[in-house]
């Protein structure tokens, strides 16, 4: 980003609400353009109040085109991509593979796995399932996956989709944003209205923002992480279900997430038991040998979701804007949603030299047709 000559030393460019997944992610690419910015978290530095914490972190957008509509998958698709160059240059290790998802039923549920490739196939481009979907029978599921061998007669294997490790991420955007030098207030609530001095503000605070986002809500997701020496799942395996559909996603020193409940409610209290019976007991169809895993945590959050589902950039005509919406996909769309808003802000600074709001014509229409996903933002 262009430095203006008549901005201030100590005002930073942009300040950032909410450092979680969306508000982490932007500050690193506004830094890397050059931006001086300013983030402000109520929590701490790890980015344990976030509902990025708690997320599994699948990098799915085929799994997810069977519930999610095509700009969510298109969106993902290019998120997807993006991860490596993202993550590249963070002074911490982040865990992160394509490795691809594995979608199994049992045999009495077959039914749903029916739905699951019909919905997939409707909401999916072709160029994303041409290649994208591996029938798997019995026998070859043993290679596939040897730790499920003999559990499933059937099953498809999504062979190009990712997956990373949350908590590692966010640590290592914290420390690489302290590193380049960006003025990082954790432990610090920022109040409606309130807002720090800079010459742009973006609100990146999820469900935090919902006193203004009057139609955000949040939408309960319960987790449960388990340490399981020897049983060496070696991707995301989705177990279809009519009540009970889960994932388990591996992590890094045989730690698994077992995810998620949906549950229309904003309650954050701890999980409760029926949650923790549905997941640990999918878990354990899956293959018993998770019986002798050890429960670390159970992990409770709210998603932070829009109406329509889908994800906003919101301008305010002067010098705020708003990041929200990205609901069960926040890590798929992240690097596509924010990596627009960081193009937006860029546009913004450089079109009126830093006096973003200031008597300026900033010719939206022209900018916004010319993105390639002009329905994710908004003005007013
Ligand atoms: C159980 C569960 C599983 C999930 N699994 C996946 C998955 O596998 N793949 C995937 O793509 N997505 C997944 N998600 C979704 C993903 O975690 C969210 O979409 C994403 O975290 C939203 O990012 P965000 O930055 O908008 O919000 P958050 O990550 O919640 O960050 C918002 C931040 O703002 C801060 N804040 C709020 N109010 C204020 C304030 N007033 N002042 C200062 N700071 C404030 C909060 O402390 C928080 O750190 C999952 C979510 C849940 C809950």
């Amino acid at each position: 980003m262009s430095a203006s000559t008549s901005r201030s030393a100590s005002r930073p460019d942009v300040a950032i609400l909410g450092g979680g997944l969306s508000g982490r992610l932007l500050a690193w690419q506004l830094i890397r353009a050059g931006a001086r910015v300013a983030l402000f978290e109520r929590g701490d530095a790890d980015g344990s109040s976030a509902a990025g914490w708690v997320a599994a972190a699948m990098l799915a957008p085929l799994a997810e085109a069977a519930v999610a509509e095509p700009s969510i998958v298109e969106m993902g698709a290019a998120g997807l991509e993006r991860w490596p160059s993202l993550i590249d240059g963070l002074p911490e290790h982040v865990f992160f593979q394509r490795n691809g998802t594995l979608v199994v039923w049992h045999q009495p549920d077959r039914a749903e796995a029916v739905m699951f490739d019909r919905r997939m196939r409707a909401n999916a481009p072709p160029a994303l399932l041409r290649g994208g979907v591996e029938r798997v029978t019995g026998a070859q599921l043993s290679e596939v996956e040897p730790a499920l061998a003999g559990r499933f007669q059937e099953g498809w294997l999504l062979p190009n989709e990712g997956q990373l490790d949350n908590r590692q991420l966010l640590r290592a955007l914290a420390a690489g944003l302290a590193k380049a030098g960006a003025e990082l207030h954790w432990h610090t609530e920022i109040a409606e209205g309130a807002y720090p001095d800079a010459g742009l503000v973006i609100d990146c605070r999820g469900l935090g923002a919902r006193g203004v986002l009057t139609r955000l809500r949040g939408v309960r997701g319960e987790v449960v992480r388990i340490h399981a020496p020897g049983v060496g799942l070696r991707r995301p395996v989705r177990l279809l279900h009519p009540r009970y559909p889960i994932y388990i996603a591996p992590k890094e020193n045989d730690l698994y997430v077992i995810g998620a409940t949906e549950l229309e409610s904003e309650d954050m209290s701890p999980m409760t038991v029926r949650s923790a019976l549905e997941l640990l007991s999918a878990a354990h169809s899956l293959t018993p040998a998770f019986g002798e895993a050890r429960i670390i945590e159970l992990n409770v959050n709210c998603r932070p979701a829009l109406p329509d589902h889908l994800p906003r950039v919101q301008w305010d005509g002067a010098r705020l804007l708003r990041v929200n919406g990205l609901y069960r996909h926040g890590y798929l769309l992240a690097p596509a949603v924010t990596g627009e808003a960081c193009a937006l802000a860029q546009a913004l600074m450089q079109s009126t030299g830093g006096q973003v709001g200031v008597g300026h014509a900033f010719d939206w229409e022209t900018w916004r047709a010319s993105r390639p996903w002009p329905d994710l933002f908004r003005h007013g």
